[in-house]
């Protein structure tokens, strides 16, 4: 990678990985529908590059959280299917109507509005409707779901997806899992002729009974492990690296950055990056996460501040100015990266900064 001296930090997305990953998901369950998320900017890799590369790829169904970002979806794949998350907010309807996007209808208000909408129209126009299995969050109670089977209203909203999230999709032993199963599968029984998608990114790798019809995969779309604890089946997305601004040797007893959180135990090296919170790198990070300089796993020392991050680099002896640190790529992975920061992967790739010069790579082919 070039170095650009006008940016302190550059971010790598390869949005081969991307396609790769997809195609990767989308094999884990042959013959069913496999889906993209990508809300929030697809998890910050930039929906405006993402979703050709995944519509080139073969996806044809996206999902992504507001009506907004379903208008942005819209503008650069015409013909895909979009599904709004967040579902019928109040006085949305006409814009969704004018722009074919999908509700995801997560009540019963929402589902009369939808339903006298198209009545309006003459029309029934497609939409999902979520049903709460346990997350108590959005969604129809399976009760309230249940008493819908027969109802016509189901026609007249024009529901062609029924779908529930997992709670807990990460943690396959969790018998919560196969509470929503059973209680998903209930709902299907019920109402028999609704295509069902039940699976995030974790839930693809729960096995076949929770692939349904249509897979919702977004985490692991970006990198994400989504089988925490064994290898990561994801090709990596994401390279984050910034330049080493100044390095200085501390004598023992001396200490670096805002309010002196850090001392020297013994002489070492500092390395000075320019990049710190306000591109994204989360300052709870400070004294747990680290920064690899040609290889050499570098701690974070000190606190991280707006602009600027301390690395100790006594072990890396390639660490000089205008010299490269990794802060997320080959052994920081995201979910590690997440880690060191007391949150997830899914909080450090939504939150990278606007600050970077980003770089779209195609990697290697699919
Ligand atoms: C965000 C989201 C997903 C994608 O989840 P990942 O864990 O990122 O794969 C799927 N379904 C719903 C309802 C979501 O909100």
């Amino acid at each position: 990678m070039t170095s650009e001296p006008s940016y302190g930090a550059s971010l790598t997305i390869d949005l081969g990985a991307i396609a790769a990953n997809w195609q990767r998901l989308a094999a884990q369950a042959p013959g069913i529908g496999c889906a993209a998320v990508v809300k929030a900017d697809a998890y910050g890799c930039g929906l405006a590059r993402v979703a050709p590369v995944l519509w080139e790829a073969g996806c044809r169904t996206f999902f992504v959280a507001h009506l907004s970002e379903a208008i942005e979806a819209r503008t650069l794949m015409p013909e895909a299917v979009l599904y709004v998350l967040n579902g019928l907010l109040p006085g949305t309807g006409p814009a969704l109507i004018a722009k074919g996007l999908r509700p995801v209808l997560g009540a019963r208000d929402e589902l009369a509005e939808w339903a006298a909408l198209c009545a309006e129209l003459g029309t029934p126009r497609p939409a999902a409707l979520h049903v709460d299995t346990g997350m108590n969050r959005l969604g129809l109670s399976v009760a309230d779901a249940l008493a819908l089977a027969g109802d016509p209203i189901l026609a007249q909203a024009g529901i062609g997806l029924l779908m529930t999230h997992l709670v807990s999709a990460e943690l396959p032993g969790d018998g919560v899992n196969a509470r929503q199963g059973a209680a998903f599968a209930a709902l299907r029984a019920a109402l028999p002729d609704i295509p069902a998608s039940f699976a995030n990114s974790s839930g693809v790798f729960l096995g076949p009974h929770a692939h349904h019809d249509l897979l919702r995969p977004g985490y692991a779309l970006f990198g994400g492990n989504p089988v925490p604890g064994s290898p990561n089946p994801m090709r990596p997305v994401v390279r984050l690296e910034a330049i080493i601004a100044q390095v200085r040797t501390v004598a023992a007893g001396e200490t670096c950055g805002y309010n002196g959180r850090w001392m020297a135990a013994q002489p070492r090296r500092l390395a000075t990056l320019s990049m710190g919170y306000a591109d994204g790198y989360p300052r709870s990070a400070s004294g747990r996460g680290a920064a690899l300089v040609d290889g050499v796993r570098c701690p974070i020392v000190g606190l991280i501040s707006m602009d600027l991050i301390i690395l100790d680099v006594t072990d890396a002896p390639g660490a000089m100015r205008g010299a490269k640190a990794v802060l997320i790529g080959d052994a920081l992975d995201i979910d590690s990266v997440g880690w060191a920061a007391g949150t997830i992967g899914y909080e450090i790739l939504t939150g990278l900064g606007s600050r970077y010069v980003r770089h779209y790579v195609t990697g290697n082919a699919v």
